[in-house]
């Protein structure tokens, strides 16, 4: 006979199973895009953006010959970023193994006939697993220490559960060596309980995005609830439509705390590019990048709605404490 709390912990934790999975079969499914397909995309501009941040991320923090964790690292669209920062070795990981056959044809360059480039300068190790619920650490004993992980668009999907959430930064505090990097891009919390609370109902979007939360938050108000849990729906044009999770950022920080981390910065995505535009490098990579054009109000620029869905993500560089050994 099972007690009431032995039902409970059961049912949560099918329906979390149920939930990543749903994430990992979204994320499966979605096939390669052509390029013609890719610059035809709605949010065509806003890609460009984000891939600028992951680029600026990538070449504030990560060292030649470092040794990388992807977490979540989906169809590899990262690796020309770490190739070009000239990293020695690089791991990467995702729950879709339909992304992971993506990343692999990446990788091996064969398949991707507009992509004829050199092979990638480092070798790689690319694995199917929920990064949210394996103990990476005993799975990657041999790999690390890594110098750097990243987990782009994804750390929010481990907020279902408090265990989860703990699980993730265990995993990359386990794996980093001391003084090692943490970068990442997720939603903002507080921009997205800012809109909610605006909203009349418990949906808001514009032409390009839409966030739905449960009727059970209904009362707008979060206080009595717990900091993990909180889910909605977020529908992006052309990229996606999942169950999502609130990552309360003060949570986050102190979570972080407890395993290791000090904060090295967090930013929203409109003050990430005010900041990083000052910069004549990174200009030089956004021209080239296409995304915000020549600052013209036509095609080459981020239409009103892109530039306000590029508002609800936000980018953190934690740092693992401690001093690296000197040699
Ligand atoms: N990081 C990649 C990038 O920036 O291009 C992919 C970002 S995509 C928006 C989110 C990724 O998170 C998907 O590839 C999805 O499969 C992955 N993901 C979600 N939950 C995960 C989990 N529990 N473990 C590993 N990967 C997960």
């Amino acid at each position: 006979r099972h007690n009431s709390q032995g039902d409970a912990n059961f049912l949560e934790d099918e329906t979390t199973k149920n939930f990543a999975q749903k994430v990992a079969d979204h994320y499966s499914a979605r096939s390669n895009q052509t390029l013609e397909e890719r610059e035809a995309s709605p949010i065509i501009h806003l890609k460009k953006l984000n891939n600028w941040i992951k680029s600026v991320l990538i070449q504030l923090y990560a060292r030649r010959g470092d040794a990388v964790l992807d977490l979540a690292c989906g169809k590899g669209g990262d690796l020309i970023k770490w190739d070009k920062a000239k990293i020695g070795y690089y791991v990467g990981i995702d729950i879709a193994d339909g992304s992971i056959k993506d990343c692999r044809t990446r990788y091996n360059g064969d398949a991707d006939h507009h992509q004829r480039r050199k092979k990638f300068s480092f070798p790689a190790r690319l694995m199917c697993g929920d990064c949210y619920e394996v103990r990476l650490d005993k799975v990657l004993a041999d790999d690390a220490p890594f110098d750097i992980c990243s987990c782009q668009f994804a750390l929010h999907y481990s907020w279902s559960t408090e265990a989860r959430a703990r699980r993730a930064l265990a995993n990359v505090s386990a794996l980093l060596r001391p003084g090692g990097i943490f970068i990442g891009t997720m939603p903002d919390a507080n921009v997205i309980i800012k809109k909610l609370r605006e909203a009349e109902g418990l949906t808001f979007g514009n032409s390009v995005y839409w966030i739905r939360f449960d009727e059970e938050f209904s009362d707008k108000k979060f206080k009595s609830s717990s900091p993990f849990g909180t889910k909605y729906t977020f529908h992006l044009e052309d990229a996606v439509d999942c169950p999502e999770w609130i990552v309360p950022f003060d949570v986050f920080k102190s979570l972080a705390e407890e395993y290791d981390f000090e904060l090295v910065f967090a930013k929203n995505s409109h003050e990430f590019v005010h900041e990083y535009m000052k910069r004549p490098e990174f200009v030089e990579l956004m021209r080239r990048l296409g995304a915000l054009g020549d600052g013209n109000q036509d095609q080459g620029t981020l239409s009103a709605d892109e530039w306000e869905a590029a508002y609800l993500y936000m980018s953190f560089v934690l740092r693992k404490r401690g001093q690296p050994d000197k040699n």
